[in-house]
């Protein structure tokens, strides 16, 4: 088959080396890639928000299959329109895609399905979202509607917080499609995969990540600094409770009202006293997340993404490594603020030489031959171990070879599951 893999980050490096491996993939096509992804696959200079260049590079070159890898394509529509075209592809509709573009559209859905997740109400207009803030006191959650890359969310300790967070989505333009505004919810978070066909759904693994930029969990949020699984919090009984109270019934319901979810289903949530809520749905793998399960899974990916897209999931079934794998993010100084591109970054050879090692580009070019970082997330430094005790001091160790002095990363990450293995 010949494979184009739309996107350019860490996710997309990791889904190309696991794709790559594949006796399926004749052709790897990454568009728009990166440094790192050049390694694996053919490199195209084409805009994934440009369908008509897309549909008419994968006619040019006989592609088979897209897959998708990050939410704004698919929010816009290009599975559909590629489908259109004739050309298969891996990812949710535009429809189906609300349930990452709209958290209205999911809490609703969630209501009316009797899927556990934070009490919520949605607003239109600030003075009314105000007035239900002080009925209900604080801590209580403030977001967005829409897609805010990350920054529509506050989770407000008091009410003047959190109705400051109100004024600011409206006067910011985020409040275009209202806000949502809900219960805070107590307890550990984890990210739970799902590979989804439609009708059915198969669970893939858990992983627990990172957001914000320092160690010990300080600083502001990221889009995700590093990221480890399995997640010790996601028990099998937990897994299970998932995918029968959240997962299952979300598909059957987005099937029912005629938009089937097809894809990675991406929930985020809070496991609680109670159980597993949801958080939030994402249509896609998440970044880092899926570099972190890439490097867990046994079986041959591109299989598993094609039964997907052909509704045949029902009789799968994936193999997964029982050791974990954990990433370390190395970001430009800055990120999440401004930050420089083009430093030169040395070692990379000699950090992947680490046994249990892998290392993904996130946000690189080439230049001159060198290696320069081209994004906030530069470098995903991946280990893998019997423990994650083991497999956090083989990514550090790779870290420390690794020359790049305009970057930086935490020093503490899956800490959490590391005090856990820690004798008693
Ligand atoms: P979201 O963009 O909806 O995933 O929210 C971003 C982050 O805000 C989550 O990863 C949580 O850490 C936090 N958060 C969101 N909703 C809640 C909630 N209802 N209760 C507690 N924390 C929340």
């Amino acid at each position: 088959m010949n494979i184009l893999l739309l996107g350019a980050g860490g996710r997309e490096h990791a889904l190309a080396w696991k794709m790559a491996a594949s006796p399926l993939a004749d052709r790897l096509i990454c568009a728009p890639g990166n440094a790192g992804i050049a390694h694996e696959a053919e490199i195209a200079a084409l805009d994934p928000a440009d369908h008509a260049a897309v549909i008419a590079f994968c006619k040019a070159n006989r592609i088979d299959f897209v897959v998708v890898g990050p939410e704004a394509p698919l929010c816009a529509g290009i599975v559909d329109d590629l489908e259109a075209a004739g050309i298969k592809a891996f990812g949710p509709s535009k429809a189906a895609a609300r349930l990452e573009g709209s958290k209205g559209f999911t809490k609703d859905l969630c209501r009316a399905n009797g899927i556990p997740t934070a009490a919520y109400e949605r607003f239109s207009d600030a003075a009314a979202a105000k007035a239900y803030v002080r009925a209900r006191g604080a801590p209580i959650v403030v977001k967005a509607d829409g897609l805010a890359a990350g920054k529509g969310v506050v989770v407000a300790t008091s009410v003047a917080e959190a109705q400051a967070a109100i004024d600011m989505i409206f006067a910011g333009g985020l409040g275009e499609g209202g806000v949502v505004v809900e219960e805070f919810l107590a307890g550990e978070e984890a990210s739970f995969f799902a590979l989804c066909d439609g009708t059915t759904a198969i669970p893939l693994a858990a992983a627990q990540d990172h957001k914000r930029a320092f160690d010990g969990d300080h600083g502001p949020n990221t889009g995700g600094i590093g990221a480890y699984s399995p997640a010790p919090v996601m028990t099998d009984a937990m897994a299970k409770r998932t995918m029968d109270e959240i997962v299952l019934p979300t598909v059957r319901a987005m099937a029912a009202a005629g938009t089937p979810y097809k894809g990675v289903l991406f929930a985020g949530l809070m496991i609680t006293a109670d159980g597993p809520k949801l958080i939030e749905y994402n249509v896609r793998f998440g970044d880092p997340e899926c570099q972190v399960l890439m490097l867990r899974l046994m079986s041959d990916l591109v299989p598993a993404l094609l039964a997907a897209r052909d509704g045949v999931l029902k009789s799968f079934d994936l193999r997964w490594y029982p050791e974990p794998a954990l990433t370390v993010v190395m970001a430009a100084k800055g990120y999440p603020g401004s930050y420089a591109k083009g430093s030169a970054i040395e070692g990379l050879d000699a950090a992947a030489a680490i046994e249990g090692v892998e290392i993904f580009h996130a946000g690189t070019a080439l230049q001159g031959g060198k290696v320069v970082a081209n994004g906030g997330r530069v470098l995903n430094v991946c280990g893998m171990g019997r423990t994650v005790s083991e497999a956090q001091a083989r990514a550090y160790a790779a870290v420390d070879r690794i020359e790049w002095p305009e970057g930086f990363c935490r020093r503490d990450i899956g800490w959490q599951a590391v005090k856990r293995e820690a004798p008693a």
